[in-house]
């Protein structure tokens, strides 16, 4: 069997040990230290903001605590797209709020804002007002946010950003993860840079960055003894952790560079294969880092579908993964109202994710290629 090509695998820089060892020496090997300080503040300069990220346990603790820090409780309703992972809607449960999802568009796939503006008038006019907007960026592609944000500001509604795959997309040269109240990163391993597992919160002032770390650090009053008088969690990122987070800040920029070469790679491959559509930039406004590169197959066009694609590449032991199956469609959802028709929908039954690590090699990416060219008769 030849070696497994993985969708998305982590890919460590080799300058990770150095910053774990270096808070093993000093001792500094819980939830705080110099690798979190520094990596927050890696981030915030990043992505070109005050210094008011708060790294954390995961992006899920991260949606959770934002959604906390608004305050929500079992009486409201949270926004957001149907088309993401399940990580997007699960926080809006745990604060005993009702998920309202909404449809995709075709132009980036995510959050449609004539469905975003249907149901947030829809929900008015029942009323209750939704208490805010989880906007996703789906495989790294912003959404429409201009669109979005008017939606929001004219109804004065909250924006939470799950940046979660989108760490170094940027939207009319503004970065993802930085429009809304409160933005969302991930370091899973399966994203464009890993902690191993973690996550982040970016803030916008100092109030917010305080208060989600003493939410996240179980909440201890100022006093000698264990005090509190509000609920907290534990949900802060480890120093060992953040170090991970630092050495792989050093090589971010190459590996945004390597998923859009992957991209490139697929643009090129499909580029005479009638019936594909590879999930691109729709104009120079949108700048995505390509976390996935993921097409959608017109099977009446190519006669083939999404499956005998995915099966012909797992023979060759090559993973792929069909495109996330939208929330309103998922047995846990249910009951939860959803605003679109059946875009979210048809991108499901017919698209797919390619390999698109950033360390794939040449030999890798050839044969990618023979499976699909053998499959669409080229
Ligand atoms: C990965 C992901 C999350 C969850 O991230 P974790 O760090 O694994 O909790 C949330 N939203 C989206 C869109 C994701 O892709």
């Amino acid at each position: 069997m030849k070696d497994k090509i993985w969708l998305s695998p982590p890919h460590l820089s080799g300058r990770e040990m150095s910053f774990i060892e270096d808070a093993i020496e000093r001792n500094w090997i819980t939830s705080i230290g110099q690798n979190i300080d520094e990596f927050e503040y890696s981030l915030a300069q990043y992505m070109e903001v005050d210094n008011h990220v708060v790294a954390l346990n995961s992006a899920t603790s991260a949606i959770h605590l934002a959604l906390v820090m608004l305050g929500t409780g079992s009486e409201d309703e949270i926004i957001t797209s149907s088309f993401s992972f399940v990580a997007s809607a699960n926080p809006i449960v745990y604060c005993g709020a009702t998920p309202i999802f909404i449809d995709s568009e075709k132009d980036t796939w995510n959050m449609c804002p004539v469905a975003l503006e249907e149901a947030v008038k829809d929900r008015i006019s029942k009323g209750k007002k939704p208490k805010a907007i989880i906007v996703v960026h789906l495989y790294g592609m912003p959404a429409k946010m201009d669109e979005i944000l008017k939606i929001a500001e004219e109804y004065d509604i909250t924006i939470i950003e799950d940046a979660a795959e989108a760490l170094g997309s940027s939207y009319q040269g503004k970065a993802c993860g930085t429009f809304g109240r409160f933005g969302i990163l991930s370091f899973n391993g399966n994203k464009i840079i890993t902690t191993s597992g973690g996550g982040a919160l970016v803030c916008h002032n100092q109030e917010d960055k305080d208060k989600a770390v003493f939410l996240s650090t179980q909440a201890r009053d100022y006093a000698p003894h264990y005090q509190h008088s509000h609920i907290g969690y534990n949900y802060r990122m480890s120093n060992i952790v953040a170090g991970i987070g630092r050495g792989q800040m050093e090589v971010l920029n190459d590996r945004i560079q390597a998923r859009r070469k992957m991209h490139d790679f697929y643009i090129s491959l499909f580029n005479d294969i009638k019936g594909i559509n590879v999930f691109s930039e729709p104009t120079d406004n949108y700048y995505s880092n390509h976390w996935l590169s993921a097409i959608i197959i017109n099977p009446e066009i190519t006669g083939k579908t999404r499956e005998e694609l995915r099966m012909a590449l797992l023979e060759e032991n090559i993973e792929s993964r069909p495109l996330w199956k939208p929330m309103h469609l998922q047995p846990v959802f249910t009951d939860a109202p959803y605003y679109g028709t059946d875009i979210a929908e048809k991108m499901f039954d017919n698209g797919l994710c390619l390999p698109s690590g950033s360390n794939l090699s040449d030999e890798d990416r050839s044969r990618i290629a023979v499976v699909i060219k053998k499959v669409f008769h080229h």
